[in-house]
């Protein structure tokens, strides 16, 4: 495969290929997309009631710089970046704030957020702001630096789930450089439609978004990455980037999850394999960023739009119309819901993201985030209930394992209550996908228990870290410098 500084490729327009590289396991769950798919992309109102997290990204939670009583506009900053791997947070609509308390999340933890009364009329005095939040800039003559500055203050972070910090992602270390941008457009989580509408409706944004990464991380091959079960998305995308130079991708990859991992990507488009944890894409020379994150990009840059709002799929078959919406950042479920014309029964089942990695939440007052791609409301026949039984070493769970551990190993060791056993089974390799659950013909909640161990492994190391801080601090008091 040729590198992007062959000078030939450089000037090669755009090809449609197949993926080359199939990793081992993974699964064929029912998709369920027939219920969204071909619903276009409708924007909802401004809610009475928004709710905005300062936990919306990976990484410290943002830090909260307004109190009840004050009045802020669309845009403003709300919750400043805290820590290198954070990203700030703006109110998604003005408003008044009635409450800065700690709200629940949709992985099931709290963070501090802001309520916003967005029908208090604006108080004497305070100027709303017309027009473009930010400094629309032409990202042709506009330096590397400047743009790498736009994604860092329009609050960007990777929209596919995982809530990564674009400004750091676009900005590899010293040393490393981006050879291959890969555009992670596989969505392949079932229920949800939002990337596949956005590649349907908005191929010409994407594009202009793949041409503003490339700006800032230097001259690099491109590959868009799209599963084959969206072939109206390949032919918007074939039409968006016909006339793109350089080294330019469209990879169309089988139907499998999790194809939309990170790590499985990057080997199906170029067959590069990320070592374990610590290692990242960029340690082989991979950038991955979804498609709503490119969106968000050449919004941010070209119209001055920080990231406020995002597309969310609104589907199952408890819901009484599913959509793919466009809400701002803080909107309650139960609004989201109601603007699809509320159930058509009562759900046994809401699921906050895709039935595979998506979080079970017990009520509809949680509220959207960055990362939030998908709503499920599941009626009763959807919904299995079942025992968890013993494991009957079929190694089913480990034929599905996109990771090449041994789940079913890592579920007895949690289940015996011995971590250490479980981090020995490489359990801090696991990327959570359910793969194994799904394959379990045993039921067993094999994905709760890695998910266990992996946070009683991070709860020991950053106990140990605050340890050896704390020692280091007490012997410097007792031996202050010369
Ligand atoms: S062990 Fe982890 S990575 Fe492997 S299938 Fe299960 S959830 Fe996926
Ligand atoms: S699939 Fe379930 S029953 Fe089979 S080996 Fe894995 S954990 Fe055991």
């Amino acid at each position: 495969m040729s590198l992007p500084t062959d000078g030939k490729d450089l000037v090669e327009s755009m090809k449609t290929v197949k993926s080359k590289f199939k990793f081992r396991g993974g699964v064929h769950p029912d998709y369920n997309k027939d219920l969204a798919r071909d619903k276009a992309i409708e924007r909802m109102p401004v809610p009475s009631e928004l709710v905005i997290s300062m936990s919306q990204h990976l990484g410290a939670p943002a830090k909260c710089i307004v109190k009840a009583g004050d009045y802020v506009t669309r845009g403003q900053i709300i919750g400043e970046r805290n820590g290198f791997i954070s990203v700030c947070v703006r109110a998604s609509a003005s408003g008044l704030v009635k409450a800065v308390e700690k709200r629940l999340g949709a992985a099931g933890g709290s963070a501090p957020a802001v309520v916003l009364d967005t029908t208090a009329p604006v108080p004497e005095g305070v100027v709303v702001p017309e027009g473009p939040i930010l400094q629309p800039l032409d990202w042709k003559t506009a330096s590397r630096e400047d743009l790498l500055k736009r994604v860092e203050e329009a609050g960007i972070c990777g929209m596919g789930g995982a809530g990564f910090p674009s400004s750091v992602k676009l900005n590899p270390p010293p040393g490393k450089r981006c050879e291959y941008l890969i555009v992670n457009g596989a969505e392949c989580e079932p229920y949800l439609c939002a990337d596949h509408r956005l590649m349907v409706e908005r191929a010409s944004r994407i594009r202009l978004g793949v041409e503003i990464m490339r700006k800032i991380l230097g001259e690099c091959a491109v590959r868009i990455a799209v599963e084959a079960n969206k072939p109206d998305a390949i032919a918007a995308l074939e039409e968006a980037f016909a006339d793109m130079v350089g080294n330019v991708e469209i990879v169309v990859l089988p139907v499998l999850y999790p194809q939309g991992s990170e790590k499985h990507q990057i080997f199906a488009t170029v067959g590069r394999v990320v070592p374990e944890p610590p290692a990242l894409p960029i340690d082989v020379g991979c950038v991955v960023e979804n498609v709503g994150t490119t969106v968000a990009i050449a919004d941010a840059v070209e119209k001055g739009e920080p990231l406020l709002e995002r597309v969310t799929t609104v589907s199952g078959d408890a819901v009484a119309e599913p959509k793919n919406i466009i809400a701002p950042s803080g909107t309650k479920y139960s609004d989201l819901v109601a603007f699809c014309s509320g159930v058509k029964e009562p759900p046994a089942k809401v699921i906050s993201g895709g039935t595979m990695m998506g979080f079970a939440v017990p009520h509809l007052d949680i509220s959207t985030t960055k990362t939030t791609s998908g709503l499920l409301l599941l009626s009763r026949k959807r919904v299995f209930q079942y025992t968890s039984q013993a494991c009957i070493n079929c190694g089913r769970c480990v034929r599905a394992c996109p990771m090449y551990i041994n789940p079913a190993e890592i579920s007895k060791a949690v289940e015996a209550d011995d971590i250490a056993d479980a981090e020995r089974a490489h359990v801090m390799t696991c990327i959570e996908c359910g793969a194994c659950s799904f394959a379990c013909p045993a039921h067993r909640t094999i994905t709760q228990f890695c998910r266990r161990a992996k946070n009683s492994i991070r709860a020991r190391i950053a106990a140990e870290k605050a340890k050896a801080v704390a020692a280091q601090s007490a012997a410097e008091k007792k031996e202050p410098a010369k």
